[in-house]
Formats: structure tokens, sequence, C-alpha cells
């Protein structure tokens, strides 16, 4: 019997923590966990662990109201009901990056409530385009280095950096091809599946996800199928709910380009040639920045202009996190740019905790219909 291919993906998806946690019984590895975004994977894998991305969509919480104030984002509130609730208990050491006075906070709250663990905070610089940025972040990776040797026994030396880096190239690019095969061929490399092997990449040993990779139909024929492609292009942080995502597919949007942190931002920007440490900060650095990182703001929109109009979107749907200031600081700037280039943009407020699927539905079906209204 074949097997079918999107298998091994869908059974990590299903289950994330209860995978990793089955991996490290069968295996005896240790499981490094870290919240989105910007926590080097590479730099994990190096010390000879198995980096679990970690993001709080979709937990229901019922625990972590009592340790957060209830303004906390998914994302945040999540990881903490994930703790409450000794779903991670199985964790060797937990990466909280510094992006905005949230993920401060959850830092030390998580320090108060879990002082056995060995968690750690990643002081990320604020402004990644400032001169003194790449010095700063190098001299915090040594440091982050030095966290996870001591909890694997394993350095990440420049040795088995520049190993660890090679790896991840070959995936990032083996990702971005499925990237572009969901612009090809939409109605078999659907976004619901192409973001299923994104954030699967980002849970289990690359070196068995690139083999699993292999066996997907990159050959198969051009897309028959698919009725009326509209590309879209999507701003956001998490895929929350993660049903967004068949949504997409379901209503003929192909997403010819996104900024989530388990989407292209992950796969995005390869390294350049020479020291290994040195490649990950200008990676890290060149990335599009995250809302909650300070850039001079015409930057900011501009350069947000220039990657919309790059991708050919029609349209943008703004996926802003429920109580992220961050995300809603950004908005007003970004919506008035497009507006000038008339480029049409949805903001969809999402989260898991009391937002309904159906009003969502609603409003990026009636998005569609506007913008792809003469492909009919
Ligand atoms: S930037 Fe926004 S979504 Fe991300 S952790 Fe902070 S508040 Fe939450």
């Amino acid at each position: 019997m074949i097997m079918d291919p999107w298998r091994p993906f869908l059974e990590v998806m299903r289950d994330p923590l209860q995978w990793a946690r089955s991996w490290k019984h069968m295996t005896g590895g240790k499981v490094i966990g870290h919240l989105l975004p910007d926590v080097p994977e590479e730099m994990i894998h190096a010390a000879g662990a198995l980096p679990l991305a970690l993001e709080g969509a979709a937990v229901s919480v019922s625990q972590a109201q009592a340790s957060l104030p209830a303004y906390t984002c998914s994302h945040a509130m999540g990881l903490m009901e994930m703790g409450l609730t000794g779903q991670l208990d199985f964790l060797d050491g937990l990466v909280i990056p510094y992006v905005c006075d949230t993920t401060r906070n959850l830092y030390h709250t998580w320090s108060h409530r879990f002082p056995e663990t060995r968690h750690e905070f990643l002081r990320l610089p604020k402004r990644l385009r400032h001169p003194g940025a790449r010095v700063y972040l190098r001299n915090e990776l040594e440091r982050f280095g030095r966290y996870l040797g001591n909890i694997t026994g394993c350095f990440p030396t420049a040795e088995r950096l520049s190993s660890s880096l090679d790896l991840y190239r070959k995936s990032r690019s083996r990702l971005e091809e499925a990237y572009s095969m969901h612009r090809k061929n939409p109605s078999v490399w659907t976004w619901e599946r192409v973001h299923m092997l994104m954030a699967s990449a980002m849970k289990t040993p690359r070196e068995e996800h690139l083999s699993w990779m292999q066996e997907l139909p990159w050959e198969g024929d051009k897309d028959e199928k698919s009725q009326r492609p509209v590309p879209v292009y999507v701003r956001g942080k998490i895929w929350d709910p993660p049903e967004i995502t068949k949504m997409l597919d379901e209503l003929g949007l192909v997403v010819v380009g996104d900024e989530t942190v388990c989407g292209y931002r992950s796969i995005a920007s390869h390294y350049q040639e020479g020291d290994p440490l040195d490649s990950i900060v200008n990676r890290l650095i060149s990335l599009p920045l995250y809302p909650g990182y300070h850039d001079e703001p015409r930057g900011v929109v501009e350069n947000f202009l220039d990657r919309v109009k790059q991708s050919g979107a029609r349209g943008v749907i703004f996926l802003n996190p429920k109580f992220c200031e961050a995300a809603g600081f950004d908005l007003p700037d970004l919506q008035r740019g497009l507006e000038k280039e008339e480029i049409p943009s949805l903001v969809l407020e999402t989260s898991t905790r009391g937002v309904s699927l159906a009003q969502i539905q609603v409003r990026l079906e009636a998005f569609g219909e506007m913008i792809g209204e003469d492909l009919l």
C-alpha cells in the first residue's frame, strides 16, 4: 500500500506536544521549547537538542487567567496555560524571546510560577536596524549558546553550527519550493498543507522532515481544478484560529506572500557564507520586521509596500492578534500606505478565545469576492 506522503506532517500537527514527547521517549534526546518568533532554532539543533516551536494558538484557557491579565494575547496566554496544565513538563529547556512587554512579563511570571524549570529570556534587540544591533545580537547569541550547552552538555561550536546551517539551508530552500507550488497548483498544494509543512518543520528533527518532504508530489500536474485563484498577501503572526488556513483554500484565496512567524518569515532569507554565528545574526536582522521591533516608520511602510507589490497580491489580509498592541500600532500607517497604492485590505482581529469563525469566514468571503470580481 502506498503511504500518503502528507501523513507524517499531519501526524505531527495533530498533536505536536505529544509527538515531541514520544520522540523524546523513543530517542532519549533533549527537547528545548521556544516561543516564536526569532529564537534561532539552528543553535538549538547545533547543541544537540530538538527545537520545538511553541505558539499559543488553539489552546483553550482554563487556568492561565489567574496568572496573566485577561487582556494578554493568545500567543502568550496559551503558553502559560500549557505550562500550568503540565503539557510542557517534558521540556529540558524553554526560551522566551523579548519581543514586547507581553513576552517580557510572561518571562517574569513564568520564572515566578516555575522556578525549577530551565528557562531563558532571549534578549533580542528592539531596534534591529541600529548600527550596534549586530554586535549586541552576536554577544547575546553567544550567551544563549552557553545556556544551551549547559543543558545538553554539547556547546554549539562553529563547526557544529556550520553543519546545522547546511541542514537548515536545504530545508528552507525546499520549503520555499513548497511555497511556490502553492501558487502553481493550489488545489494539491493547498495553503493548509503548505502551512502544515512550514509549521511542522519547526517541531520535528529537520533531517527527518527534509526526508519526508522528498516524498511529496513535486512533479504533479498543473492545477486544473482551481476555479479562480485570487492572490492575497497576509500580514500577521500566528494562524489563530488555525482553521483560517483551510478557509482561504475553500474561498479560492491563494497566499502569494505572508509575514507570519511560522510562515514565510520562518523560511525567508538564506545565510551568507562565513562565520556561522554572524550568518545567523545577519539572517535575523534581514527578516521583515515583526511588530514589536522598532524602525523608522516610513521605512517600515515602504518596505512593506514593496513586499506586497512584488508578491502580485490583489489585496492584503491583516491577521491581528487580539490584545496585541504592537500590531495595532503599525496598522494605521500600513493601511494608509496601501490606500495610496489602491491596494484593498481587510483587518481581522483574530484569536481562538472569543472570536467567531463564522464571522471571519463571511468577511473573508466578501473580501475575496471584491478583489477577485473581474476574475469571475
Ligand atoms: S507582539 Fe503581540 S502577539 Fe506577539 S507576543 Fe507580543 S502581544 Fe503577543
